[in-house]
């Protein structure tokens, strides 16, 4: 069985078990076109969902209207809410991210985490195009990740690149403009970098944290309970924006 049959495979059997239930999240790299590309072959309607963070290269904006135009599909963006956002460039400024490793998850919990929870609630079943391959924080993934709400479905666990780019190239999919500059994993435009050569694909996002820091300080609340650095300014970010007016999105 090729590497395709077996994804096909995998993609046939989430549409049998999960039905209307089923959609992709797609951050428009190779790997997620692919994944797109199966799953409306063999379940057409399928919702196809991103993460509008706010911070997006140009050039995803423009994999999105491409992958819309191929497809005649209209992708469902998912963004933050912008009064949670306004509240943190309020307090920590629009590159807080820079500043520390806590600093930088929480611009990940509020641009990311909680949007995604909020489009994911309800449900069954999502497909990514993870792969083990991309990094060694990947290495162990499942195909069927069922520990979360949703069924998290990577059908491409065990592909290769050399299987990512043929497939791509086979299909004549549409491809992100970053890859010809150098990129092998695309994220954020503030925090995302080209790799060079021996460095993992992974190794442009965040560039500027070290191993080191990988971990969260602690902290505690006035109760004495350890509370990560990170939830503590996500409290103030919260509190902060529940007292503010209406903000839009444009930080
Ligand atoms: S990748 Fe960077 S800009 Fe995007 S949400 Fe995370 S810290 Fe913020």
């Amino acid at each position: 069985m090729t590497f395709t049959d077996s994804a096909r495979e995998i993609v046939a059997s989430a549409v049998r078990e999960f039905g209307s239930g089923l959609a992709v999240l797609s951050s428009f790299q190779r790997e997620d076109v692919i994944v797109t590309d199966l799953v409306l072959s063999a379940a057409p309607g399928t919702r196809v969902l991103t993460l509008d963070t706010g911070r997006l290269p140009v050039a995803t904006l423009q994999m999105i209207e491409a992958v819309e135009r191929r497809y005649s599909i209209q992708v469902e963006r998912m963004e933050p809410d912008p009064r949670e956002v306004a509240s943190m460039v309020a307090l920590y400024g629009p590159d807080l991210f820079r500043e520390s490793v806590p600093n930088r998850m929480l611009c990940c919990e509020l641009r990311k985490s909680r949007p995604l929870a909020r489009g994911l609630s309800g449900l069954a079943a999502y497909f990514t195009g993870l792969r083990r391959a991309q990094a060694k924080s990947r290495a162990s993934i499942e195909i069927f990740d069922r520990t979360g709400p949703s069924v998290k479905i990577s059908p491409l666990a065990d592909w290769k690149t050399e299987d990512v780019l043929r497939y791509t190239r086979e299909q004549g999919l549409p491809e992100h403009a970053l890859y010809a500059r150098g990129y092998t994993s695309i994220g954020c435009d503030p925090c995302t970098r080209p790799v060079v050569a021996g460095e993992d694909e992974r190794a442009g996002r965040w560039w500027w944290e070290t191993d080191a820091v990988k971990e969260c300080g602690l902290h505690f609340s006035a109760d004495g309970r350890a509370e990560r650095t990170v939830d503590v300014l996500l409290r103030e970010v919260l509190a902060h924006a529940a007292s503010a007016p209406p903000a839009s999105l444009s930080q």
